[in-house]
């Protein structure tokens, strides 16, 4: 295999592997060709009006203000006379679509939605609205046109205010929640003129949906504690007030209409939601009105664990808990049609003011309607899976399906209602237990197939680093030949055997792709079978104790790898073991001032990992400090090297030109800081000098000298430049840290190649970039490599997680990039972030450059180990890929998913452009360009010379 086709079979391999995630985990769990299950009995209400007040927590609705009067008077007086209440508790991920979806078709929204975009309609499906005879809607353009989108035919009407509004309100975002009223009103007056829309009103089955958008809006802007959100939820309340009394009477105090009042999700302190906290999954629910219960006083202690009724001053109220989806089955109840036909929800009885016979009849309704959900995907399963195959979910089989239908029935017809009711209950959550057994029943055969394929293609890697660049070789014996000639046969049988098996269980083409993916996988594992012979041939003659102490180390170091992608202060603890390296090594005895310097530069950059991310304030003095530290490294390492290699006087002018420049930045940040502090603007001086300084960063370190730490320097300063104006806070010391570490492991990785082999010792002074590597020269890879390779992947993640986390760059401060633009505009501010994120990254590659340099290395060998280093770590992502939880959850465990994967690539684009900073360079002047052809020391001493007798005659 050359190493193009290398590099696309690599490729092909991870984009396959990253695909099957969303077949493994991100499959929707909907199923489609049920019947619809109708109670035989007349239902008690002939309307419903339902209202959502998004975004509002269950604490804040029910809890009295300070001197124990409630925010919400109406509501509460409906909870200690005439109604049921209790919470409503949503799912992960608590957001609007999925919480309504929850609310309104009763189940909850499959992840598949993750990739296609949530705003539309993933899958058709079923809701209250859908089953009712009319549903007039008002609200946010966000939420309603899904459900009128989703239902058949149209006796769905929405009414929505231009999205501009939202915008429009962000003054004062309770206008969303009057509108709606008003509107509301305005219908239903001008209904009394409009003969057909009134017959349409006084039909039966009618659905009145009222969204109110303006709490989770002012939630968000300002906080859930905010007079704003308190307020509005008083407005809230006189409206659902206004709306009972106008509805009562339009229909003439029928006692005909029931109604519902919750919301969608809640809402941290902090004006987020999405995630499981209690503050945004508990959400409250009270419902009056036709067909429910009225308050009950509740006899004894009531059965919650948590204290929240004491606070809430609701202690003698029955309290009935329910699961948001539970919500769309207790509607359906009320107006008397089907339960939509995905739902999963449980009919909470407890709020149904209705007959015993009433209840048993609507809770068998109930079980049949997710019994029928069951049933469909039990024969789906059943056609793509050979019989011999199929295991059942042995608790629900066809006769014990048949004994509960008859069964039931009986009990019904003899009047055991609560026995009945009893039995359904069993029976749902027998059902529901045998939907998500048959939704997951792939998951472990798929699963399995890709890590085969993922753990040959490591094992290839593995094979091809020990075959090419280990001293492993012999050359392959015509006895090899013929059984390689074997293999194929075996493995094109097996891969017939596998296309045969999936074309009889009819499986999706995807199926074929991982399935197939791992076969030739493993051919090219075992054609390399001879690498394998010859090594454990060669196992005697290794240093085996150390082998299996590497193997362990790495195995350690790559579990913390991944734990550091959880908890950033796993990094802290690795630079501390980091830093105990020296003295394992015994490279103490050799470099004692080195060690101490290393110890010192990991105990500094463990700090970073340990320090905040998100909502710190900005503090321009670290960032003084960071220019202060940088000038300081610049010159003492000037100082030290003057006397070693001496300093051309092209690079002296150039690197006191580089400070001046990052002197210059600092004071070109604090200005702009003060200036917009006291809202003077931008100052135009300060946004040219930064664009300045950006574009200069990306050819000043090529003018330098090529020598190694002359060139490093240089690009170090023009990095640190473009950092500062950058920074806000703390961030800008990190840079400064990390290059110290750096400069200190160049050093120390000399010394360990020191240790191996005394004859091969170049001063680190004299080398330069710009050589061309004696390929002769290249050596073996070596067992000490792995660890090299290593330290590069931890300080790579170092420079990811040292002061943030890439994944969520919208965590970024955007003040960061006030010395650049105050308008905002998100593609430059995106770049600029971008920029400041790769900055680390470049140290630490152009750190690793100089070591391949120094202990004549060739990259090619040390990234396929990276190759594997990052692989594995990605089969631990893969199975930590979530499908449950908040959108951010499962856009994190993807994304740590993906970056792993991708990490290689990344690292080699991020190669080649450290190769070419490093090594190229711009010569202005021809004559220049002969004199920094020499690299002899003395030679440069006499060129010094040279030059400065030129400056004296200049031609
Ligand atoms: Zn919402
Ligand atoms: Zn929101």
């Amino acid at each position: 295999m050359n190493i193009i086709m290398f590099f696309l079979v690599g490729l092909l391999v991870h984009v396959v592997f990253f695909i099957s995630i969303f077949d493994i985990y991100f499959t929707s769990p909907l199923v489609h060709g049920m019947t619809p299950q109708h109670v035989p009995l007349p239902p008690p209400a002939k309307r419903l009006v339902l209202f959502v007040a998004d975004g509002l927590r269950a604490d804040s609705l029910f809890k009295p203000d300070i001197n124990g009067t409630s925010r919400a008077p109406y509501i509460r007086s409906i909870i200690k006379e005439r109604g049921t209440w209790g919470v409503s508790h949503t799912r992960v991920p608590t957001e609007s679509r999925p919480g309504h979806v929850a609310l309104i078709a009763g189940f909850y929204e499959d992840v598949s939605a993750v990739a296609k975009g949530w705003k539309e309609n993933p899958v058709e499906f079923d809701s209250v609205f859908n089953e009712s005879r009319h549903t007039w809607c008002w609200g946010s353009p966000d939420i309603l046109p899904m459900f009128a989108k989703g239902a058949t035919g149209d006796h769905v009407y929405t009414y929505t205010y231009p999205a501009a509004m939202e915008d429009f309100a962000s003054t004062d975002a309770s206008k969303l929640d009057t509108w709606v009223f008003d509107e509301v009103k305005a219908f239903m007056n001008s209904a009394r003129g409009n003969q057909t829309l009134l017959s349409k009103l006084h039909e039966e089955k009618n659905v009145f949906f009222l969204h109110l958008l303006g709490l989770d809006t002012n939630g968000h802007a300002h906080r859930p504690m905010s007079k704003e959100y308190l307020e509005n939820i008083g407005l809230v309340d006189e409206g659902v007030a206004e709306m009972v009394s106008v509805f009562e009477e339009f229909y003439g105090y029928d006692g005909k209409t029931a109604y519902v009042f919750t919301a969608d999700h809640g809402m941290t302190n902090w004006g987020s939601h999405g995630a499981s906290h209690p503050s945004e999954t508990l959400t409250p629910l009270v419902a009056w009105g036709a067909g429910l219960q009225t308050a009950q006083r509740a006899s004894t202690t009531q059965n919650y664990n948590d204290d929240y009724l004491k606070d809430w001053g609701l202690e003698t109220y029955r309290r009935v808990d329910v699961n948001q989806a539970d919500i769309a089955p207790l509607m359906s109840s009320l107006i008397g049609v089907p339960i939509p036909l995905n739902s999963v929800g449980v009919l909470p009885l407890q709020y149904l003011n209705n007959s015993l016979h009433f209840k048993a009849e609507s809770m068998y309704a109930n079980a049949i309607q997710i019994l029928e959900q069951f049933k469909v995907k039990v024969t789906q399963k059943k056609e793509t899976t050979l019989s011999f195959l199929f295991t059942p979910y042995q608790v629900l089989t066809d006769s014990k399906q048949m004994e509960f239908v008859r069964h039931t029935r009986e009990l019904i017809q003899k009047g055991q209602f609560q026995d009945a009711i009893r039995h359904c209950e069993t029976l749902i959550a027998q059902a529901l237990e045998g939907l998500s057994y048959y939704h997951t029943y792939d998951r472990f055969f798929l699963g399995s197939s890709v890590v085969l394929g993922f753990i040959g293609w490591t094992s290839y890697v593995v094979l091809v680093i020990l075959k090419t660049h280990a001293s492993l070789r012999k050359p392959p014996t015509s006895r090899d030949m013929v059984s390689g000639r074997g293999f194929q046969r075996v493995f094109i049988g097996v891969g017939l055997v596998v296309s045969f098996f999936l074309l009889l269980q009819s499986s999706p083409f995807t199926y074929y792709i991982y399935c197939l993916l791992p076969v030739p996988v493993w051919y090219f594992v075992f054609k390399e079978f001879g690498i394998l012979v010859n090594l454990i041939k060669s196992i005697p003659s290794l240093p085996l104790s150390k082998c299996f102490g590497y193997f362990l180390l790495v195995t350690f170091g790559i579990e913390l790898l991944v734990v550091s992608f959880f908890y950033r202060a796993m990094l802290t603890l690795g630079l501390i073991i980091l830093g105990l390296w020296p003295f394992v090594s015994g490279l103490y005895r050799k470099a004692k001032s080195r060690s101490v310097s290393w110890v010192l530069s990991c105990l500094c950059l463990a700090v970073f990992p340990l320090l905040p991310v998100v909502g710190r304030e900005s503090n321009i003095n670290y960032v003084l400090c960071a220019g202060a530290l940088t000038l300081f490294i610049s010159c003492c390492y000037l100082c030290s090297s003057y006397g070693r290699t001496g300093l051309h006087m092209r690079d002296r002018r150039l690197f006191i030109g580089q400070m001046l420049q990052v002197l210059l930045c600092v004071y070109v940040l604090a200005s702009t800081h003060s200036s917009l502090q006291m809202k003077q603007g931008l100052p135009l001086f300060s946004q040219l000098v930064s664009w300045a300084t950006l574009g200069s960063s990306f050819f000043v370190p090529l003018l330098s000298s090529t020598r190694l730490f002359h060139r490093l320097l240089s690009i170090l300063l023009s990095l640190i430049c473009v950092y500062l104006v950058l920074s806000t806070g703390y961030e800008a010391l990190f840079p400064p840290v990390l290059s110290w570490l750096m400069f200190v492991w160049i050093n120390m990785e000399q010394e360990a190649v020191d240790t191996q082999n005394v004859s091969s010792r170049t001063e680190l002074y004299s080398i330069d970039f710009a050589e061309n590597i004696d390929l002769t020269r290249i050596r073996q890879l070596r067992l000490d490599d792995i660890r090299r390779s290593y330290f590069f992947v931890f300080f790579i993640i170092i420079a990811f997680f040292g002061t943030g986390n890439i994944a969520s760059i919208n965590s970024f401060d955007p003040a960061s990039v006030y010395c650049f633009l105050t308008v905002f505009n998100p593609f430059i501010m995106g770049g600029l972030l971008m920029w400041k994120v790769l900055i680390p990254f470049i140290i630490v590659m152009c750190t690793f450059e100089s070591i391949q340099v120094s202990t004549r290395l060739s990259s090619r060998s040390l990234f396929l180990i990276v190759l594997v280093i990052s692989d594995l770590m990605a089969l631990h992502f893969f199975f930590l890929v979530k499908d449950y939880g908040s959108w951010l959850d499962i856009g994190t465990s993807i994304s740590h998913y993906v970056i792993v994967m991708s990490m290689t690539i990344f690292l080699m684009l991020l190669s080649v452009m450290t190769h070419i900073l490093t090594s190229k360079r711009i010569l202005i002047g021809q004559k220049m360009k002969m004199h920094f052809k020499n690299h002899e020391p003395q030679h440069h001493k006499q060129l010094h010379l040279n030059r400065k007798h030129k400056q004296l005659f200049p031609l």
